[in-house]
């Protein structure tokens, strides 16, 4: 299965990728973890990233699809893949079509999640993170057993640099002018499943699963 995330940043797209990798048996693409990794390995790639992810800009389109195009031709997506934040932009979204012809393949599933701003801001506000395992966590809506501790592999938790409310406010802006296109886009290709993001993690996972018949 060849699924696309597609949502704002808090959608859930993320917490949802994750939950389904454990059902589907497919790797879960994110960009965002890809482009983080490069940064605190301090590689020449982390150094031109963190200066557009700090200020909550997307990284330049050539960028991510290079670093995309060489996930996607490793083994372990040979029986699919769940992309997380990316496309992102209509031109993202070209190069994908055309890497995955290449492949002789197709995005079969782009899910919508959608879930309205005041929500996100209170999401992405209350975002923790493994630094271990990349696992999500929320103070209030998903809070790990141990404060600070995450439950899967006892990493340590913190707070994203991007997710403070302002550099969140410029994400969402960034959404709607360059990222929300893409809805149109794949409607038009009759691949598009809107999902309506708010309620518990479970209800919505259940909903997915059913769009995917999983
Ligand atoms: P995205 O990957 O779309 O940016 P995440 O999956 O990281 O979003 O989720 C953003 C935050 O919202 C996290 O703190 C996560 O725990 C929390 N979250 C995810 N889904 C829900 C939900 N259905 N209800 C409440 N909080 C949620
Ligand atoms: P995310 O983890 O998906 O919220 O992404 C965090 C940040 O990484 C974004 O705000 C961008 O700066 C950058 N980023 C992640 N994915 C992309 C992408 N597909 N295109 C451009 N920038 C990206």
């Amino acid at each position: 299965m060849n699924i696309i995330m597609l949502g704002p940043p808090g959608a859930g797209k993320g917490t949802q990728a994750k939950m389904m990798v454990d059902k589907l048996g497919i790797p879960q693409i994110s960009t965002g973890d890809m482009l983080r990794e490069a940064v605190r390995e301090g590689t020449d790639l982390g150094r031109k990233a963190k200066e557009y992810m700090d200020a909550g800009k997307l990284v330049p389109d050539e960028v991510v699809i290079g670093i995309v195009k060489e996930r996607l031709g490793q083994p372990d997506c040979d029986k699919g893949f769940i992309l997380d934040g990316f496309p992102r932009t209509i031109p993202q979204a070209e190069a994908l079509d055309k890497v995955l012809e290449e492949l002789g393949r197709g995005v079969e599933y782009v899910i919508n999640v959608a879930v309205p701003n005041e929500e996100l801001i209170t999401r992405l506000t209350g975002r923790r993170t493994c630094k271990q395992c990349g696992a999500m966590y929320h103070v209030v809506f998903n809070p790990p057993r141990k404060e600070g501790v995450c439950d899967k592999c006892g990493g340590e938790l913190y707070q994203r640099d991007d997710d403070k409310e302002e550099t969140i406010r410029q994400r969402l802006r960034v959404y709607e002018e360059q990222t929300a296109p893409l809805i149109e886009y794949y409607r038009g290709k009759g691949v598009l499943f809107d999902i309506d993001g708010t309620g518990s993690i479970g209800e919505i996972f259940e909903k997915i699963a059913k769009v995917l018949g999983a």
